[in-house]
């Protein structure tokens, strides 16, 4: 696991006014940091710079002490849970959870044990031969979690995870996604725009306005303070 620190991240598309400007963000090792903001102000593209997904324009990217803002994201050892899941329709659970293990060439007892371990803490394992097609949307969203614990991965990046859920799950699965964080200890940055999951899930929130830091604080201090 690993600590995430942006130091005056830049980025630019083109000659427009910079999507992410000058933004410096401290993600201690463990953390769960949310991102949230009005649509475009840029969290989807720091969250995808983080990840390696984008080019960095200017600054520093840190992942446990370490500048990344050159590596591939196969180097970077992160996992990042999309808003779709991203799941493969034509493969069992089981399979979608094993799929970073056999690209990584793992061995079949090493890939049995992770997946098992895996499903069994996201409450799975009952359903490891049953397909995502056949799966409730909280369901779908813990295989996809599967497959970025499985990665022992040194941090989780969350890309509006809960936005394509009803009310009612979207409760449910926060509560969970909180809950297996903590568990798990991993460090993790949330991006959403819904302003509860951003009071109610994380420890600190970085609030983002036209690509600058606008706020960088605990939930209860922004709520004291707003
Ligand atoms: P958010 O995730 O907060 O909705 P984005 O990071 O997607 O915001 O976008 C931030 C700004 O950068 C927006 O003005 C958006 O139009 C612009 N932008 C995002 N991606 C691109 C791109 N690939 N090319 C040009 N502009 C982009
Ligand atoms: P989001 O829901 O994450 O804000 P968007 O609809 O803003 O998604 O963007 C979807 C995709 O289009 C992303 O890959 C983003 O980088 C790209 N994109 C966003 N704005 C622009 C833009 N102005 N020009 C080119 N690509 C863009």
């Amino acid at each position: 696991m690993a600590g995430i620190e942006m130091k005056n991240i830049v980025k630019k598309y083109g000659d427009g006014f910079p999507a992410v400007n000058d933004v410096s963000i401290d993600v201690e090792d463990g953390e769960f940091l949310i991102l949230v903001g009005p649509s475009g102000c840029g969290k989807s593209t720091l969250l995808r710079m983080i990840v390696g997904l984008e080019d960095i324009s200017g600054g520093d990217m840190m992942i446990g002490g370490k500048r990344v803002n050159d590596l591939a994201p196969r180097e970077r050892n992160l996992s990042m849970v999309f808003q779709n899941y991203a799941l493969y329709p034509h493969l069992t659970v089981y399979e979608n959870i094993a799929f970073p293990l056999r690209l990584a060439n793992k061995p079949e007892s090493e890939i049995d044990q992770k997946v098992r371990e895996a499903s069994k803490t996201l409450e799975l394992d009952e359903h490891l031969e049953r397909k995502p097609g056949n799966l409730s949307g909280g369901q779908r969203q813990r295989v996809a979690m599967g497959r970025a614990i499985v990665r022992d991965a040194e941090a989780f990046l969350f890309d509006e995870p809960l936005s394509n859920l009803d009310a009612k799950l979207r409760g449910q699965m926060r509560t969970e996604i909180s809950r297996l964080q903590k568990r798990l200890g991993i460090t993790t940055v949330y991006v959403t725009h819904d302003q509860t999951e951003a009071m109610t899930l994380g420890d600190r929130v970085a609030v983002l306005k036209r690509g600058v830091l606008q706020q960088h604080a605990t939930p209860r201090e922004l709520y004291e303070n707003p």
